[in-house]
Parts: structure tokens; C-alpha cells; sequence
């Protein structure tokens, strides 16, 4: 049984390719250094993925930046204010990504998005009337070179057309049908220089497939892969599907001549309902994605052999290939940099590396013709045995409390419009006040300081007293240029999720499990181990310094249960409701400890709210919003009336939830906005939204300052949609990726524009 990998993740284990970038972002090493970077990482990567026997290695899953914008770039979707700032071909692609402030002009960056269901997020293509899709790029072609210098059994994966086509954006009169047929086109250009290359296998990616599909996107995707597949030469197609199952067009799939087709069986509900009651074609490869990628548990090596096993009968012995559910990408490189973690929790866990392995486990496993032997083997009984039972996983006290919640536990009184009335009598804000999200920028000497007390190098008393004057300047700066809502900055937190799993009992921590989230940003996402529990005050000593430095309201800030959860890797013994609500619980404690400290105003962030919210609108509800917004009222709903609860959102893709952040009955919320053009306001205003708003006014993703003119335009946009009483004004997320002069620029015009628009 021959075994595949989707993609690997590619910022390196000590995340060289993140430090290497920034430098080439600052002028410090030239592009011939980067790229030198990019390679020895893709050469690791193959040598690991070669040494571990995988059949089908992927190649063209790397990326400088992301995979969409290399597909965008690699068929001339630049817009033309790219192209006009006449960079290197490089910098053109980095001022797409990140926006470019220069000598040669001043552009923002295109929009970016989640990618599906995970924190990973991809560069939105933007595509207008003027587009001219073409094949003009090589990457893919000198990837695969470069990598077939040293091995052989490559595929060359990239994204298919109808994923980039649904995912793109259109901003001028023509629309999806004015660039299929060329797109399609292009892609077989694409595959006949595969050819040309001498690859044997190329990998279509369509993760869009897993959504809910339309009759039109089902016909679109006909018409795509007609003409590429008719055009495919002796290229072996993979049709390769992830994060979740193809029931809308399994059929379809399996009559179109793709070589393969690689189904999730992890996140596909329906997947091996499908294959059973539909068959699979004998003369396909079935890539069976049965080794997550997208959480760091060992395999449960019985379930995926169960799984296997059916698969063979039906679609034949020698044609199913193991597979990762989706690409590595979303789990870290390796348990090997972790030499905290004792072994008793350790032999639980698989990160990319160690998935290689499973694989390769997997595959021998059955390959042994007699099932008995397979299961009699020492690799196959330690396997189970992890299964059986986990140390310290269970809280009894836990348990109880969540079963002790009411009804009444998760509403809040009295209602929204009685508390705006009464927390505006008190807070006594001007129109349009302003705030920040709460993270001030996290320089050098604050992650040295954190870091120098976790080795030991300094006391807690010098450590606290560092970011104690850290805290005092930041509010002087705040004070200085007149924010109406102040917040201490965050200087104490790494993460806002791991900071808090760090105070709270059930959590597992690592060192160096990196991953990426965009670009050169990666997250360390904890494990959630066992029951969660607070085990002391989590902020208060902090939002209690920082209220004693000014007169001004002071906002306590928390990461909410949702975000917690979407931001670990989750446990998969218990359901994530329970998960959720032991969370909630947790956070709900700190709350009231805030406000016990005085403190009037707390922001309970949910930026990943809607990471979760499965793909299909049918399982919205019943498998995520119904327990997912009771969790964040039972965070709050113990707070006094005049105590105002603020929310944070990241990316405002939730136009079609609105009525549901409604419901979370939070007072005021604030979200990204400026980079996915205030689409939303519109969608606030036809379901009469009730909670007061600030959609971000500027994008704090970039390091391009706004100037005071941009943002009063973007307030008039909002003043036309929002009622003036709920308008907020803030940045669209936390500043600590930013610098400081870039920070305090912006934050002067954002004031500055807030009193502009007051005048
Ligand atoms: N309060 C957090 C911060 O300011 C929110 C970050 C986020 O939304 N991602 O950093
Ligand atoms: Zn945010």
C-alpha cells in the first residue's frame, strides 16, 4: 500500500523562513538569501518526506507568502496597482501580500481570508475587468525541477480553478462565467508544461468541493474539468478534496477521468457512506485521507484500518493510497523540539513529522493479508493501548459544574437597550469614541523580558515591574493623543490564547509548535488535555495597575471560550460543546473578578467565532451556533447592568451570521472591516443590528500608515449604515504585530479623524 502527503508545512521548524522574510522586509538580506532560505526548507522537507518511504511527495506546496497568491500570480492575476509600482517580481508579489509604502507609490495589501474551517489564511486574488489570465509564472515548473534532482516519486500540487474561481474576487462588471473558459485553458497550458517537465503527477486541490454546492457550481466545475482533462496529455490527475466530504458531487467525480480522487475521511462525515453506497471506479486511486492534519493526536491505528479495509473492498486491493486528511500545513513540525512535555503525554500526540510515520505504519499494516497478525503486532497493540485511558484528563468537579448550568445561567439582564442607556449615563463618552483592540506593539525588549523570566534570568519582580512601566507609558501615549477607551496594552501575553491556557488547569504546552497562520505569522496553539478549570486570577493584578495610571475608562480584556477552543488543538474524547462550556466557565470567573476590581468595561475577544462554523449551512446550528453563543453569554451574563461587555472579531465574514452575533448580547463589538471593503455595513443595517459597533477603520495587518483623510471616508461610509449613538472607533485588530512608529501614526490620524467627524 503506497502512502501520500498533501502538503507540508513550510515555514521551518525554528520558523527560519518568518525570520528570514522580515529581514529581506527590512533590507537586511537581498532576495538571492531568502530564496536560498526557501530552498535548503524545501529540500528538508523532501529529504524527510523521502526517508519516510511516501510514495507521493508534493511538490509546489511551498509558498514565500501563500498558495493562492501563487496561483493568482502564476496566471497574471496582478491588478494593475501592483504592476505600476514597477518592483521586482518579488516585491510585487510581497506588496500583494502585505500592501507597499514607498519610494515608488502607496498601495494597501489585497484582501485576506480564512481558508475554510482553520486559522490559516490566504490572500483573496482579486480579478477585474481588465485581467488578463494568463500562464506567465514557473514556480510550479522549477519547484519540481529542483526537487526531482533528488527524488522521484513527486506529484505537483496546486490549486484547482473552480477552488480559485469561487474563492476570488471580482471587482469590476464581469463575474465568474467571463473567465472560466480561460482559466481552464490556461490550466492546460499549466499541465502540458508539467509534461513538458517530465511529471507524471499533477495534484488539483478543491477543497471548495466540501461546501455545499449549487447546480450552477456543480456545472462550473463540469465545464473546468472537461476541458482540462481532456487536455491532460499523460499527466495522472489527482483530484484531491479536504476539510470535509463531496456528497453533493461524488458521482460526478468519480464518471470525470481523473486518475485519482482523494476524499477526507476524517472531516467527511459522509465519505465512506459515499464510497460504499456509490462505489468507487476499479480503474481510480482512491487517496484515502485518514491521518489528520489538522490536530496533533496519535492515529487511532484500528479506526483508520477499519477504514481501509472497506475501502479495499470496494475499490480494489492495490488502489488506495494512505493520505493525510489535508495538507501538515496545520499541524507543527515535530515532537522532537519538545523537551518539556513528559513522555507520559507525549506518546500521544503526532506532529508532521511523526505523521509521516503513521503513515508508513498504516500502510504496513495492511499490507499484513491476515488481520489477526496485524492486530496481534507490537506496532498495532501500543497503538491501542494510547486509546485506552489518559493521565489526569478527567476533573470530576468539572464535570459537575457544567452539568449544573441553567437556563438562566446563559441571559443576561435587563436587555441590550436598558444597559446602553444606563452605561451612557455613566461612561459619559463622546460621539464616536475611540479604542484600540488591546494589544500594544510587542517590541523586542517586551518578548525579552517575558522571556528572560520564564529562563530564569530575572525575578517576578523585576519581570512584573518591566511591563508595570511599560503599561504607565503606553497609557500616557493613549492619554496624550486622546483615546476615550484605554486598554494596558497586553504586554504580559505571548498569545491571546496560549496566555490564558497557561492559567488554566487541562492545558498541555509546547515550545516549538509552530504553526502558520499568514505569512510570516504562526501561532503556538496549546493542547486542551484534560477538564479545564481556572486555577487563579488569570489578568486582574494587570487591569488593576493599569486603571490606577488614569482617570479614563480602562477595559479589562479576555480571550472568550469559542476563540480558546478554535485556537487549540482540540481533544477529540469529549465533544467540543463540553469543551466550550468548561471554558466559558472558566472565563466567566475572571469576569466577575474583573469587575469585582473595578474595572467598567471588559472585552471578551472571539476572534475565531467563526473559524468552526462547519462548511455546510445544514450542520450550522445544530453542530456549532447552538451551543457556540449561549457559551459567550454564560461568560457575561453575571456582569452588573453599567458593566459594559465589549467583543473583538476578527475578519468580518459573518454577514450571513449577523443576527447570531446579535445574539451574543455583548454591548459593543468591534471587528475587521477595512480589508474586506465595510461589505458588512450594509448587512448591520438590513438586520437592524442592535449592539453597538466598530468596524475597524484602518488595517492593522499592514504596516502602511492611514492617513486622516482615509479614515474620516471610511467613518462617513459607516456614519451612512450605522446609527451615530453606536458608532465606534478603533483599529481592525490587536497592534502587537506592528511597529511603533507605524502605531502611533496611525492612532493620531485615527483620532484625529474621530474629532474631524465629531466637528
Ligand atoms: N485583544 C487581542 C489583541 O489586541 C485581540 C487579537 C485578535 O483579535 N487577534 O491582540
Ligand atoms: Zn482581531
Amino acid at each position: 500500500m503506497r502512502t501520500a502527503v498533501i502538503g507540508y508545512p513550510r515555514v521551518g521548524k525554528d520558523r527560519e523562513l518568518k525570520f528570514a522574510s522580515e529581514k529581506y522586509f527590512k533590507n537586511e538580506i537581498s532576495e538571492n538569501e531568502l530564496k536560498d532560505t526557501a530552498k535548503r526548507l524545501r529540500r528538508e522537507n523532501l529529504d524527510l518526506q523521502k526517508a519516510n518511504g511516501i510514495d507521493f511527495i508534493s511538490v509546489n506546496d511551498f509558498s514565500l507568502y501563500d498558495n493562492m497568491l501563487d496561483v493568482a500570480v502564476l496566471f497574471n492575476v496582478i491588478p494593475d496597482r501592483y504592476r505600476e509600482l514597477s518592483l521586482s517580481e518579488t516585491d510585487t508579489f510581497f506588496a500583494m501580500a502585505r500592501g507597499y509604502q514607498g519610494e515608488k507609490g502607496n498601495v494597501k495589501a489585497l484582501a485576506m481570508k480564512k481558508w475554510f474551517n482553520t486559522n490559516y489564511h490566504y490572500i483573496v486574488p482579486e480579478i477585474d475587468d481588465n485581467t488578463e489570465i494568463k500562464l506567465v509564472g514557473t514556480k510550479p515548473f522549477d519547484e519540481f525541477k529542483e526537487a526531482f534532482e533528488h527524488a522521484e516519486n513527486l506529484k505537483v500540487s496546486i490549486i484547482g480553478p473552480f477552488t480559485f474561481l469561487k474563492l476570488a474576487k471580482y471587482t469590476g462588471d464581469k463575474n465568474i462565467s467571463d473567465f472560466e473558459q480561460v482559466l481552464a485553458k490556461e490550466y492546460v497550458a499549466y499541465l502540458s508544461k508539467l509534461g513538458e517537465n517530465g511529471v507524471k503527477w499533477a495534484e488539483f486541490d478543491e477543497p471548495y468541493l466540501v461546501r455545499d454546492l449549487t447546480l450552477d457550481d456543480i456545472k462550473l466545475f463540469e465545464r473546468l474539468y472537461r476541458v482540462i482533462l481532456a487536455g491532460k496529455g499523460n499527466i495522472k490527475v489527482l483530484l484531491q478534496t479536504y476539510f470535509g466530504d463531496v456528497r453533493d458531487i461524488y458521482n460526478l467525480l468519480t464518471q470525470l477521468d481523473f486518475d485519482a480522487i482523494g476524499l477526507d475521511f476524517i472531516e467527511g462525515k459522509k465519505s465512506l457512506e459515499l464510497v460504499k453506497k456509490n462505489g468507487f471506479p476499479a480503474d481510480k486511486l482512491l487517496f484515502a485521507g485518514v491521518v489528520n492534519g489538522k490536530n496533533i493526536w496519535k492515529n487511532n491505528y484500528g479506526k483508520s484500518l477499519e477504514i481501509i479495509r472497506k475501502l479495499r473492498e470496494i475499490a480494489g486491493n492495490d488502489n488506495i493510497v494512505v493520505n493525510t486528511s489535508c495538507s501538515l500545513l496545520h499541524v507543527p513540525y515535530t515532537l522532537e523540539s519538545e523537551h518539556k512535555i513528559s513522555d507520559e503525554y507525549k506518546k500521544h500526540f503526532a506532529f508532521a513529522k511523526e505523521k509521516l510515520s503513521e503513515l508508513k505504519d498504516i500502510a504496513e499494516l495492511a499490507d499484513e493479508k491476515d488481520i489477526k497478525k496485524a492486530s496481534a503486532s507490537e506496532k498495532f497493540v501500543a497503538n491501542a493501548e494510547l486509546f485506552k485511558n489518559r493521565v489526569d484528563s478527567v476533573d470530576e468537579k468539572v464535570r459537575e459544574r457544567v452539568s449544573n448550568i441553567k437556563e438562566s445561567d446563559y441571559e443576561r439582564s435587563p436587555e441590550f437597550k436598558e444597559r446602553e442607556k444606563i452605561q451612557k449615563d455613566k461612561l459619559k463618552l463622546p460621539l464616536f469614541p475611540t479604542t484600540t483592540i488591546g494589544s500594544f506593539p510587542q517590541t523586542i525588549d517586551v518578548r525579552r523580558n517575558r522571556q528572560d523570566y520564564r529562563k530564569g534570568n530575572i525575578s517576578k519582580e523585576q519581570y512584573i515591574a518591566f511591563n508595570k512601566e511599560k503599561i504607565k507609558k503606553c497609557i500616557e501615549f493613549q492619554e496624550e493623543i486622546g483615546l476615550d477607551v484605554l486598554v494596558h496594552g497586553e504586554y504580559e501575553r505571548n498569545d491571546m490564547v496560549e496566555y490564558f491556557g497557561e492559567h488554566l488547569a487541562g492545558y498541555v504546552f509546547t515550545e516549538k509548535a509552530w504553526v502558520q497562520s499568514y505569512g510570516t505569522r504562526c501561532v503556538k496553539p496549546p493542547i486542551i488535555w484534560g477538564d479545564v478549570s481556572r486555577k487563579s486570577p488569570i489578568t486582574v493584578e494587570w487591569s488593576k495597575y493599569a486603571k490606577s495610571c488614569s482617570s479614563k475608562p480602562m477595559k479589562g480584556m479576555l480571550t472568550g471560550p469559542v476563540t480558546i477552543l478554535n485556537w487549540s488543538f482540540p481533544r477529540e474524547d469529549i465533544s467540543i460543546k463540553e469543551s466550550i462550556l468548561q471554558l466559558a466557565l472558566a472565563i466567566r470567573d475572571e469576569v466577575l473578578d474583573l469587575e469585582k476590581a473595578g474595572i467598567e468595561i471588559i472585552q471578551i475577544d472571539e476572534a475565531a467565532l467563526r473559524e468552526k462554523l462547519p462548511l455546510r449551512k445544514s450542520d450550522w446550528y445544530s453542530e456549532y451556533l447552538d451551543f457556540a453563543i449561549p457559551a459567550f453569554r454564560l461568560v457575561h451574563s453575571g456582569v452588573k447592568p453599567e458593566t459594559q461587555i465589549h467583543t473583538h472579531m476578527c475578519y468580518s465574514e459573518f454577514t450571513d451570521i449577523i443576527p447570531v452575533i446579535d445574539a451574543m448580547d455583548a454591548d459593543v463589538i468591534t471587528f475587521e472591516a477595512s480589508r474586506s471593503d465595510l461589505q458588512i455595513l450594509d448587512s448591520l443595517k438590513e438586520n437592524n443590528f442592535k449592539t453597538e459597533v466598530g468596524p475597524g477603520v484602518y488595517d492593522i495587518h499592514s504596516p502602511r500608515v492611514p492617513s486622516v483623510q482615509e479614515i474620516v471616508d471610511a467613518l462617513g461610509k459607516m456614519r451612512s449604515r450605522i446609527d451615530d449613538s453606536k458608532l465606534w472607533v478603533n483599529p481592525d485588530c490587536g497592534l502587537k504585530t506592528r511597529g511603533i512608529p507605524e502605531t502611533k501614526e496611525s492612532l493620531i490620524n485615527l483620532v484625529k479623524a474621530a474629532k474631524t467627524v465629531r466637528g
